[in-house]
């Protein structure tokens, strides 16, 4: 297994990454990979997250962070500061009043950022989807690349979410998104 299929195929799995890179030196006594491979591998190796905790759903995602699901060991880090962050977790619900923050936000983060939208009424409103308060979907503010759904989806559902995204931004990531 050349080094570039090992860090595509090896996603979260370390072990599996540790161990073709061991095998590729101990065979040759060099690595050979391409640049858009290692930008990539260490791209969804330090996914940091702007938190945008806006609602019940927020309780969720604070847990994923906890040490029972221990996000961090995926080499991801919640974030205070847009400018730090490389992806945004939105969990709730978006209020009109609130959008135009949540964009302000997002406009703050350097590219390449990505969008998690979590739970229900980030997806698409959920209960309040007919309030005359509420935005139908953060996606109409921002664009989303992950859709977690649930009411309130559960901390492994984010969890699974943020693995999804690493996936996608190997699949599809490019030095210049
Ligand atoms: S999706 Fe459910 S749990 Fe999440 S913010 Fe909306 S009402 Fe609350």
């Amino acid at each position: 297994m050349g080094v570039s299929t090992a860090l595509n195929d090896a996603g979260p799995d370390k072990e599996v990454m540790a161990e073709a890179l061991h095998r590729e030196v101990s065979d040759k006594g060099f690595l050979v990979t391409s640049t858009a491979d290692v930008i990539n591998w260490a791209r969804t190796g330090s996914l940091h997250w702007m938190t945008f905790g806006l609602a019940c759903c927020a309780i969720e995602m604070i847990h994923t962070s906890m040490p029972r699901y221990d996000l961090e060991r995926f080499g991801t880090a919640p974030r205070a500061s847009p400018r730090q962050s490389d992806m945004m977790v939105v969990a709730g619900t978006l209020t009109n009043k609130m959008a135009p923050a949540l964009r302000k936000v997002y406009d703050q983060m350097p590219e390449p950022r990505y969008v998690l939208s979590m739970g229900s009424c980030a997806n698409g409103g959920g209960y309040y989807h007919y309030s005359y308060s509420v935005v139908r979907g953060v996606d109409r503010i921002v664009p989303v690349d992950v859709y977690v759904p649930g009411c309130p989806p559960t901390a492994e559902a984010l969890l699974y979410g943020i693995l999804q995204m690493q996936r996608k931004i190997r699949r599809v990531g490019t030095i210049t998104r």
